[in-house]
């Protein structure tokens, strides 16, 4: 199996991009870490559902936005399968507001979880990044860093920091025979997206060259590429996941 015995963290693993990825790499042998922060029946079905397949799992209750919770968590995992092979900063959250009526806690929420949330969660797990044999670090950005978005200035700064996190920590972990590499979805079906009001979709679709909104599994597909060996000679990259939208 192209993961077998690989020990892969999933933030914000309950639902959504992260389910995803989390039964992706776990159907391909790999030791799956499923972080939630409140859905905790969802975390659990989705740790019966690895557990079901070549992979194994484990569910870890963690605010990313935490920075003591985040330890407490990796350390639980230390415990349980050593050390962490592959960490995916997933978890993301939204709250849009035009600019003008975005408060200062509207702002700090969004960076506290994207952006604090990867540092926790990269800084616990940076050692065994290095030390690994291939260790891999994979950020969920988003096409919206790239391009920007209306009413998501908080959203698409912290989706935009992650190319310069990303680039950063390619190099640091490149002596390390480690990498890090970013993947910026586009628009893909999930509860996120089902925030967002039909007439703003229908817009947004007219910008699709593929003319489709993306599926979990197109995301997943590239996470398990990069958590795996085939990915070797790849680090610091951008992989845009988009359906051919311009940027
Ligand atoms: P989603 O369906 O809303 O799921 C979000 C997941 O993140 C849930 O599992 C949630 O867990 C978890 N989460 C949220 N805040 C957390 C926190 N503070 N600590 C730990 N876990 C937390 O979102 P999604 O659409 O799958 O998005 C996943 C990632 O992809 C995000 O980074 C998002 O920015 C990015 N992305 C999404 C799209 C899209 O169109 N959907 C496009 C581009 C990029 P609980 O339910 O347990 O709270």
């Amino acid at each position: 199996m192209l993961l077998d015995g690989r020990t892969c963290l999933v933030t914000g693993a309950s639902k959504g991009i992260g389910r995803g990825i989390a039964e992706e790499l776990g159907s391909n042998g790999a030791n799956v870490v499923v972080n939630y922060r409140s859905s905790e029946e969802a975390a659990h079905e989705v740790r019966d559902t690895i557990e079901e397949g070549p992979g194994s799992a484990l569910t870890a209750q963690a605010d990313v936005a935490d920075f003591e919770a985040v330890q407490t968590m990796c350390n639980a995992v230390t415990e349980e399968f050593g050390h962490v092979d592959v960490l995916v900063n997933n978890a993301g959250i939204t709250v849009d507001k035009k600019f003008e009526n975005m408060e200062r806690d509207d702002w700090e929420r969004v960076i506290d979880v994207n952006l604090g949330g990867v540092y926790n969660c990269t800084k616990a797990c940076f050692d065994d990044l290095r030390q690994a044999e291939n260790g891999r670090l994979v950020n969920i950005s988003s096409v919206v860093g790239q391009q920007g978005n209306y009413g998501q200035a908080n959203y698409a700064t912290t989706k935009s920091g992650l190319f310069g996190f990303t680039r950063t920590i390619a190099l640091e972990l490149a002596h390390h025979n480690s990498t890090a590499n970013c993947v910026a979805p586009g628009f893909v079906k999930t509860d996120m997206l089902a925030e967002v009001p039909d007439r703003v979709k229908e817009q947004i679709l007219e910008r699709i060259p593929l003319d489709r909104f993306a599926e979990v599994d197109d995301i997943a597909g590239i996470v398990r590429f990069l958590a795996s060996e085939e990915s070797s000679y790849m680090t610091g990259q951008v992989l845009g996941v988009n359906g051919g939208m311009e940027w």
